[in-house]
């Protein structure tokens, strides 16, 4: 089965001191960031009471009217929102719309909501947990478990001792933006900072904002202020702005693959943007594939994520770049919502290759990352229609060979065409005459961090949390042994 690979989610969060409504800030910093997640999209603001829309598809379908409507009906001074893609909970419809965050729970005395980026491994044990404290507790998703335990911790405690908590007891990537019921924005990351989370303000600092990626902040016109720091509680509330380091952890793990894949390029990631680093990705693979990437005719990337490398190949070895593919920009449909046979044809329309740019020439083809090799595949067979003569493929990321537990939807081993097979077979499978995967470490000198500052678990197989490391050892065991999963790891509680 044909089967796209999904982002992760997006959260942004806005507080603003002068009072004024926050609702535009948040459709725009959502829509800015909706490559993070299609599926669901929701936004929540704070004026004495909480108000809430919620819409299942992309943010730019909602109709201007509509837009209007909420504007009125969504009046606050603090609020946050989230478009979402599932890796938690259900996937049928009724799903979908149960897991649409933020995610709001109230009492007379307490109440919080939250929108929430991750995945939690220790689920099990959370929904154990609060079960037997909230017998009514339903689960739908990961962000239920971390939004009842806030709650929880509220009702007789503090925000501050409540996240403290959650650092301490949830195992996972959780970046989460937050609403009190006493008006406060609040924002944290989890003690390994998987995920990103940044925060911002307005250049006269009256109005604060945090957001998954820098792009959300840039959109609303903000300055760039810093990355929440792992196990960091920001809180914006009437009295101003505070940062508080609540739990260190030894291992700092901030997922690798937002650089490859998950981030646009205009972000900015630690001290770089993502287009630099992928450019270096590129300029990387001219250096470690010199003879092959010499011999091609032409440079082209697909999808478009692989532009910036095609560009540093291409800057690296002096071969000709050619925008050779051009994406239809109007077929939307989402996977999905769609039946298998749709889902392979709605990938096959996306992109149209230009045949008089590659008809009898090799072709360097730059791609991202090849997780199940399917879309890949898609792709070559295209080009070979067209007359490619030979296609050889650059591969910014180095070979998947493990699922994620964090929050990306490849979850199995047997989905994974690297835990499978070498580079060569890939080739042979996908149909290419070879494939050359970015080399470990200049990859991740490309991005400016260093090793231990990165979660590296789906390249190497070492996980930056206990339970995750156990899962995945006890279940590539069984799956070497010729065990066929059947659902996500951490879901199976293997
Ligand atoms: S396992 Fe891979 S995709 Fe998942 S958080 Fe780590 S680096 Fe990112």
């Amino acid at each position: 089965m044909l089967k796209p690979l999904k982002e992760a989610c997006g959260v942004f969060g806005v507080h603003d001191f002068k009072r004024n409504k926050v609702f535009p800030y948040i459709y725009w910093g959502l829509r800015s960031q909706n490559h993070r997640g299609h599926q669901s999209h929701g936004i929540l603001t704070f004026d004495e009471k909480f108000h809430m829309y919620k819409g299942l598809d992309l943010v730019p379908k909602i109709k201007k009217g509509e837009i209007q409507k909420w504007l009125d009906q969504l009046p606050g001074h603090v609020g946050i929102g989230s478009i979402r893609y599932t890796t938690s909970g259900g996937t049928d419809e009724q799903s979908l719309v149960k897991g649409i965050q933020p995610l709001l729970v109230q009492s007379e005395k307490t109440g919080v909501a939250i929108s929430f980026n991750g995945n939690i491994v220790n689920n099990h044990h959370l929904r154990r947990e609060l079960k037997k404290k909230i017998p009514d507790f339903s689960y739908g998703c990961d962000a239920d478990l971390i939004c009842g335990k806030l709650f929880m911790g509220m009702e007789n405690g503090d925000l501050a001792s409540s996240v403290r908590a959650c650092m301490k007891d949830v195992e996972g990537a959780f970046s989460i933006a937050g609403v009190t019921k006493n008006g406060e924005l609040f924002a944290f990351k989890d003690p390994h900072g998987i995920r990103p989370l940044c925060c911002g303000y307005s250049e006269d600092h009256k109005i604060c904002a945090v957001s998954s990626e820098t792009v959300g902040l840039d959109i609303n016109g903000f300055e760039q202020g810093f990355e929440v720091r792992p196990g960091e509680l920001v809180i914006a509330s009437k009295n101003g702005f505070t940062r508080e380091q609540l739990v260190r952890s030894e291992k700092k793990a901030f997922c690798c693959f937002e650089f490859a894949y998950f981030s646009r390029p205009d972000s900015t990631l630690g001290k770089k943007h993502v287009y630099e680093v992928r450019e270096d990705f590129g300029r990387n693979l001219g250096r470690e594939y010199p003879e092959t990437a010499k011999k091609a005719d032409i440079i082209m990337s697909i999808p478009e994520t692989g532009n910036d490398g095609a560009y540093g190949l291409h800057e690296e070895t002096g071969v000709r770049w050619e925008r050779a593919s051009r994406r239809h920009r109007y077929v939307t449909e989402r996977a999905f919502i769609l039946l298998q046979r749709q889902r392979y044809s709605t990938i096959d329309r996306k992109i149209n290759i230009l045949d008089r740019k590659i008809h009898g020439k090799s072709v360097a083809v730059v791609e991202d990352s090849i997780v199940r090799g399917d879309t890949t595949k898609v792709i070559i067979e295209k080009l070979r229609k067209q007359g490619a003569n030979k296609v050889h493929v650059f591969v910014t990321f180095p070979r998947i060979t493990s699922p994620c537990f964090y929050g990306i939807d490849m979850a199995t081993y047997g989905e994974l065409i690297g835990s499978r097979y070498g580079h060569e077979e890939i080739a042979k499978i996908i149909g290419a005459d070879t494939v050359n995967y970015q080399l470990l470490d200049d990859f991740v000198k490309a991005t400016g961090m260093k090793k231990e500052e990165l979660c590296l678990g789906c390249i190497t197989g070492k996980y930056p949390t206990p339970l995750a490391q156990k899962m995945a050892d006890k279940m590539k065991e069984k799956f070497e042994n010729g065990f066929k999963e059947t659902g996500r790891i951490y879901e199976a509680g293997c």
